[in-house]
């Protein structure tokens, strides 16, 4: 299902031009138009999905196929010294444009970019009890 006034469906499915990286059956990879780095790519499925919540498992399981394929060639493209492989779910976290997408990030020693946090500590009672109410949700 394609969403209307959505530009990464737009984008994905041609009614947009972006010139693709790669492209298949069922995504677009495109290139960041606000890069974090150079060769900053987006995974774009061609269906619409708000963020990971709603989407299917064959799409899911597809995308980090795609991520990797493509996180392959900008690495030799660029010959960075490494590369983030990220989506953002809901504004909380960070997402702007509100239709699943994966970024792949170039990155450099001692580059600018921000990807990272505070590390927090827990006992490993809390780990087991984290763990345990997660695994319920499963399904
Ligand atoms: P988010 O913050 O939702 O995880 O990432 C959205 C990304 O989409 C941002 O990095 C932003 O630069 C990029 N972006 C927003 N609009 C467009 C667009 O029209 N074309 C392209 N190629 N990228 C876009
Ligand atoms: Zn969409």
């Amino acid at each position: 299902m394609k969403k209307d006034d959505c530009i990464f469906c737009k984008i994905a499915n041609g009614v947009i031009p972006s010139p693709a990286i790669y492209e298949d059956e069922d995504f677009k990879v495109i290139l960041d138009r606000g890069p974090a780095a150079k060769g900053h790519a987006l995974v774009l499925p061609k269906e619409h999905f708000d963020n990971v919540f709603s989407m299917d498992d064959a799409t899911a399981g597809k995308v980090f196929v795609v991520a990797a394929k493509v996180a392959r060639a900008i690495n030799k493209t660029f010959g960075c010294d490494g590369i983030n492989i990220l989506q953002n779910n809901n504004e909380a976290a960070g997402q702007t444009v509100f239709h699943f997408h994966m970024h792949i990030i170039p990155r450099y020693k001692n580059d600018t970019v921000n990807v990272g946090w505070i590390p927090g500590e827990v006992t490993d009672e809390q780990v087991a009890e984290c763990a345990e109410a997660i695994r319920k949700n499963l399904n």
